[in-house]
């Protein structure tokens, strides 16, 4: 098969918002269909519709176009396809490859109760598989599925998993209503999209054998397939069983930069050399499934944070830019109130310092707002009377200064050689009186950020007047 031939997709059911584990299985779908030049699809498993909700589909997919995953072709909505579901079930049945089941509910407890209690694992004992029921309003199809033989699953991750057929059940294909059930769904709906690559979590891998049986069934080949092992929290524990575990939507508001995000997510079971940062073309050039870990792999907050900081200052402009209007506006701060120059002038400056897009924008208010008032507890600190009558000493000569940040700098420097302190004793009470507040760039920059005008107003204002 030549690489572009490849196609992947991401199936998530829209039960609930997008988690940490899911985004990486939709990153390996789209790395690896990208990687080869191959196609990458998006498929909504909306089939159970009393959980499946359209707040979830949204968020899905907007946390998927934020991290820059985009799919080829429209989004397929399983719920959609249950005409054509229906067409391939009568034609199993047809075949004599599926029948119908007319086994009351009562008769399937009665049986589960009587296996269970001889400690056999609970399945259908195929009671009506060779019965020839005609359908009924009861009845719902079972797969006929065959008595004997191996399916050997061909796994990149786990080698070749060999599961005895005997120990299948005959599952249910079509509930009474008609309906498809998970897996009639999944493998028709992979077989008709042409999917050729299957990578999902291990907790998939014993619905595997299953569905190669009903590919083999529809005369289709089995597609490849990758099982990822689980990703665990910091604890160890399984991130899928945490009430508080993260959807994406939180990581975005927590400052991360969508790359950041991408570089993270891949390395949570794939591994390039002893590499940790990543821009998304290398990923795409360099992701491969061998380079996948069949370990389980465990979430790093700490790592996690420090992946964004580096990336801060490593992605585009455009991203950083995006991300910190994105910011500002939850804080209801206009990003846009600065002029264009103003405003790159102020990004330059904080995505160099700062940890995450979160901080860039909280500890931009000071330049975003007209009057971003004053922390008394600052005032009381750091504007002391020694402190005053230096800045209105250098308030004087600032009025006269070039405003650039190699003047201000040594109008500061030449400030602390006359009064003998230290800089952080003339550059700390400044900040305070023209941020208010004790969190800025450096002074120079802070000052060169504001411009002449604002800095020197708020630096009088600061100064009770004598
Ligand atoms: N819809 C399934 C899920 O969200 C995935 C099915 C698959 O990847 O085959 O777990």
């Amino acid at each position: 098969m030549s690489n572009s031939a490849v196609r992947t997709r991401f199936a998530p059911s829209p039960t609930g918002a997008l988690h940490l584990g899911g985004a990486r299985t939709a990153l390996y779908n789209w790395l690896y269909a990208r990687h080869c030049g191959g196609q990458f699809f998006l498929r909504i498993e909306d089939t159970d519709r009393e959980r499946s909700k359209d707040e979830h589909c949204q968020q899905i997919m907007s946390m998927l176009q934020w991290m820059g995953m985009d799919w080829d072709g429209e989004v397929v909505y399983q719920s959609q396809r249950a005409e054509r579901h229906r067409g391939i079930i009568q034609e199993l049945v047809a075949q004599g490859k599926a029948y119908y089941c007319d086994c009351p509910p009562e008769r399937l407890e009665q049986l589960r109760k009587e296996q269970t209690a001889a400690k056999l694992k609970p399945r259908y004992d195929r009671h009506c598989r060779d019965r020839g029921n005609l359908p009924s309003a009861q009845s719902v199809i079972r797969f006929k599925t065959p008595l004997e033989g191996d399916v050997v699953v061909r796994d990149s991750l786990k080698g070749e998993v060999c599961f005895s057929s005997s120990e299948l059940d005959d599952l249910v294909i079509a509930r009474a209503d008609g309906s498809a059930t998970y897996h009639l769904a999944v493998v028709v709906d992979d077989m008709d999209a042409g999917v050729t690559h299957i990578i999902r979590g291990d907790d998939h891998l014993n619905n595997t054998p299953r569905q190669v049986h009903i590919l083999s069934a529809l005369g289709a080949d089995a597609p490849g397939y990758t099982h990822l092992p689980m990703v665990l929290d910091e604890d160890g524990r399984k991130m899928s069983k945490r009430k508080d575990s993260a959807d994406m939507a939180q990581y975005r508001e927590q400052g991360y930069l969508p790359t950041a995000l991408m570089n993270i997510l891949a390395r949570l079971g794939w591994a390039h050399g002893d590499d940790e940062l990543f821009s998304v073309e290398a990923l795409i050039q360099q992701f491969d499934l061998s380079g996948l870990n069949s370990a389980a792999s465990r979430i790093d907050p700490k790592k996690m944070a420090w992946v964004n900081q580096q990336q801060m200052d490593r992605v585009s402009e455009s991203e950083v830019n995006a991300e910190f209007d994105w910011h500002c506006s939850r804080l209801g701060l206009n990003s846009n109130a600065l002029d264009s120059s103003d405003r790159n002038a102020l990004i330059e400056v904080q995505r160099k310092r700062c940890r995450n897009v979160a901080d860039m924008a909280t500890q931009s208010r000071w330049l975003l707002l007209e009057d971003p008032g004053m922390d008394e507890s600052a005032r009381e600190k750091f504007l002391t009377p020694k402190a005053l009558a230096i800045l209105q000493e250098l308030a004087d000569e600032m009025e006269q200064a070039d405003w650039d940040a190699e003047s201000l700098a040594n109008l500061l420097s030449a400030a602390c050689e006359r009064h003998q302190v230290k800089p952080g004793k003339v550059a700390q009470p400044l900040r305070v009186a023209v941020t208010g507040g004790t969190v800025s760039p450096s002074i120079e920059d802070t000052l060169v950020l504001l411009g002449k005008e604002r800095a020197m107003q708020r630096l009088r204002n600061a100064i009770p007047s004598a």
